[in-house]
């Protein structure tokens, strides 16, 4: 590397992909700096992922205490304190900060606590003190942000999943507009901690993309739980009503008073103000940074990864990003992230798992398919009055027998999806399945029992049997 510049390495951005790419490359002995305007740790840590999940935690114990009396629990007082949960929280979240930092640190990374932005193709300026640095590669890695809608009258009312992880009282009622991860997965959390739960979706069915029954099975659940879900519906405008409630107004003309009014509607990423347009660098129609198979931006010498190229919003496709990066540029390695089956789950209740194929999209692909199809009461419930069935599908290539996609919605679906995902991954057949013996008595054996289709898509036509 060329003495020419400060550092061969200069990273935009302490995210799951900043942070690892300039990890990774000071491990291999490169100078490489980072900077970061907030805090270390990005969406995932600070504002997405982890806060999420034990949010979705604490949401789960009211229904553990519904239970509980049927395997002969007698439970006294119990009630729930958010400050207690947002306190406990916020305390995790810092100290999965800390480490982020001193893992830079130990790793040999400079981090600064700035904001930088794009001078030129090798420069980078901090805005904290206005100093100009350069490099000989330059990793944008400033991800996204929840989008606001500004289009909507009275938006600056609502909130986003940032301002829910901080509201100072949990709210007793919420409106939610949207119908992706984000919206079905704090309408769990909201009506899981007691609050009334109205999920506005402009579309036919929640979470488009995933496979049609599992979306449809949630979408039961869900209101059986007692959360009002308004389907190919949309918010005209957000009103005031006094006492800090708000109004959502339909299209329709139904309002909806609420304590809070929330946005889910999608990421937009953090190119205002980078210096692309100084330097040169091309973007999508909606902002996100244009990169190559391998990353890399239209101007040599910088590369983007994570949400701010609009590839998969996801944790750990911003860290695959990373290290393929770090592989091309400075191993002599050229890697290309692979995309192929990413499983993903969302962290609804019940949670769905996912790798794959949809039955949809291979009986649009694959000449003949066969869907095996379990819909059951988990074991877990039998003693209660809670009748929630957890549901499992696998989509298969007739002709070759392999798996084209599993999908799970049930208890633990985001953990099986994990190991589903390997499974798809290497391509394994529905006889792969068949031969793997039965883990007893759990629910995930469904997967390797389902011996018989439960129906075939014959050039696009259903086939019982
Ligand atoms: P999503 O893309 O998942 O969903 C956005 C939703 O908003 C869709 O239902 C979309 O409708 C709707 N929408 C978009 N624009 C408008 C509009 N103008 N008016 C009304 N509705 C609108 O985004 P999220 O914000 O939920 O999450 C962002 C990303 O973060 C996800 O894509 C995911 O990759 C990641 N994420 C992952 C999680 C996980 O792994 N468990 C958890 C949370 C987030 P339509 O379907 O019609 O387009």
């Amino acid at each position: 590397m060329s003495e020419r510049y400060d550092y061969d390495l200069f990273v935009i951005g302490g995210g799951s992909g900043g942070v690892r790419a300039a990890r990774r490359a000071a491990m291999l002995g490169k100078r490489v700096a980072i900077a970061e305007e907030y805090r270390y740790g990005g969406t995932c840590v600070i504002r997405g992922c982890v806060p999420k999940k034990l949010l979705v935690y604490a949401s789960q114990f009211s229904e553990t205490f519904e239970d509980a009396p049927f395997y002969g629990w007698t439970l006294g007082e119990h009630r729930f304190d958010w400050a207690t949960l947002i306190a406990n929280k916020d305390r995790e979240i810092e100290r999965l900060e800390n480490i982020y930092r001193s893992n830079l640190v130990k790793a040999g990374v400079e981090v600064h606590a700035t904001r930088a932005v794009l001078e030129g193709p090798h420069e980078v300026r901090f805005l904290d003190g206005d100093r100009l640095v350069s490099a000989e590669t330059i990793l944008v890695a400033v991800g996204g942000r929840a989008a606001r809608h500004p289009s909507l009258p009275g938006a600056e009312h609502c909130i986003t999943s940032n301002e829910a992880f901080h509201l100072k009282e949990m709210p007793r009622s919420v409106v939610i507009l949207g119908g992706g991860y984000i919206a079905v997965e704090f309408a769990n959390i909201f009506l899981g901690l007691g609050a009334k739960v109205t999920l506005v979706y402009r579309g036919k069915e929640i979470l488009q993309g995933f496979d049609d029954d599992l979306r449809i099975e949630l979408h039961q659940a869900m209101e059986k739980k007692g959360m009002v879900i308004r389907c190919e519906e949309a918010i005209e405008r957000v009103s005031q009503i006094g006492n800090g409630r708000l109004a959502a107004h339909l299209f329709g003309g139904d309002v909806i008073e609420a304590d809070q009014v929330m946005l889910a509607i999608g990421r937009q990423a953090n190119t205002e103000n980078l210096g692309c347009d100084k330097v040169g660098i091309d973007l999508d129609e909606r902002g996100g940074i244009k990169v190559d198979d391998y990353s890399r931006t239209n101007v040599p010498s910088v590369y983007a990864i994570g949400d701010v190229t609009h590839r998969i919003q996801l944790t750990p496709v911003a860290i695959h990003e990373a290290m393929c990066f770090v592989e091309t540029v400075f191993r002599g390695n050229p890697t290309k992230p692979d995309f192929e089956t990413v499983p993903t789950a969302v962290f609804s209740q019940p949670e769905i798992g996912a790798v794959g194929m949809t039955e949809s999209a291979a009986s649009k692909a694959f000449p003949e398919i066969e869907i095996y199809r379990a819909r059951f009461r988990p074991m877990r419930q039998t003693l209660t009055t809670r009748s929630e069935p957890m549901l499992m599908k696998l989509v298969v290539d007739a002709a070759t027998r392999r798996v084209l996609g599993a999908h799970v919605l049930g208890p633990d679906a985001g953990e099986m999806s994990q190991l589903l995902g390997i499974a798809v991954k290497a391509r394994l057949t529905k006889d792969d399945f068949d031969r793997t013996m039965a883990v007893h008595p759990t629910a995930a054996e469904e997967l390797v029992t389902m011996y018989e289709p439960s129906y075939r898509i014959r050039n696009g036509e259903r086939v019982d049997g």
